[in-house]
């Protein structure tokens, strides 16, 4: 959507396609199927046809002309592996990355199924980038746990969970060949809560296995009051490819 991200871990965004549908708990209170819809009709604007999907050809070379290297979400209003997008399309992003590699890349879904067989297949050159990083979103046990296996048996050298809104205790998580993990709550009107018992016991489990961890926000109705201190402290952890990727540019 726009070079600049005020998610707290990410630089920028780049949105190749927009608008998606909902899929699992995670989407109930889709951030960015509210905002896209509230552009639905206004003329001109990038949202004008609310969030119905949408491939955006236009802006899938935009990371080649942004010079100063960054972090960039793939796709913050979408998912990229939704089934109406083409794999054509989709090797053509994973192109784009590939190429401009001053960059590294977030790409999150929860279409994990066809994200680890296309990485087995046509991503496959994209799949062992160090500056590629491949996420799944996890935010209960029956739809979120079996994303990470499907995570895991993907080649990929760097992969990620986003466990964001967190809405139960995920229980005994293996976090073999993971590296890095994100927890989030939910955050606007209608918020699930959080509690923090579930968010200590992943924080455990990261420290157990030597996986870097990001609590991104507790969430809640008003998520600037609800902050992101996690026993009086922030954890704002990152994967050590970032270093090594931003040391080769
Ligand atoms: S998969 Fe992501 S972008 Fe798509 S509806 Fe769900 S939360 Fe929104």
């Amino acid at each position: 959507m726009s070079e600049n991200s005020t998610i707290e871990w990410t630089d920028a965004t780049w949105n190749p396609v927009r608008g998606c549908t909902k899929v699992s708990p995670g989407c109930t209170h889709c951030y960015a199927e509210t905002f896209a819809e509230r552009f639905r009709g206004v003329k001109g604007h990038p949202f004008e046809q609310g969030f119905d999907l949408r491939l955006v050809p236009e802006k899938i070379s935009a990371p080649l002309s942004w010079r100063k290297p960054r972090r960039i979400f793939v796709n913050s209003m979408s998912d990229l592996f939704h089934d109406q997008v083409p794999d054509d399309f989709i090797a053509e992003v994973a192109n784009v990355m590939v190429q401009a590699n001053w960059h590294t890349y977030q790409i999150l879904t929860k279409r994990s199924a066809r994200m680890s067989e296309l990485l087995r297949t046509r991503l496959n050159f994209a799949a062992e980038e160090r500056h590629i990083w491949w996420g799944v979103s996890v935010e209960d046990r029956r739809y979120g746990l079996p994303r990470i296996e499907d995570l895991r048996s993907a080649p990929a050298f760097t992969r990620f969970l986003s466990v964001e809104p967190l809405l139960e205790d995920l229980g005994a998580v293996n976090l073999s060949k993971i590296h890095w993990v994100i927890v989030g709550g939910e955050s606007g009107y209608g918020a699930r809560p959080m509690e923090r018992k579930w968010v200590v016991s992943i924080r455990k489990q990261c420290r157990d296995h030597g996986v870097p961890f990001f609590f991104k926000q507790w969430g809640g109705t008003r998520k600037s009051l609800a902050g992101r201190l996690l026993d009086g402290r922030t954890y704002d952890e990152m994967p050590a490819t970032l270093s090594l990727a931003q040391n080769l540019v």
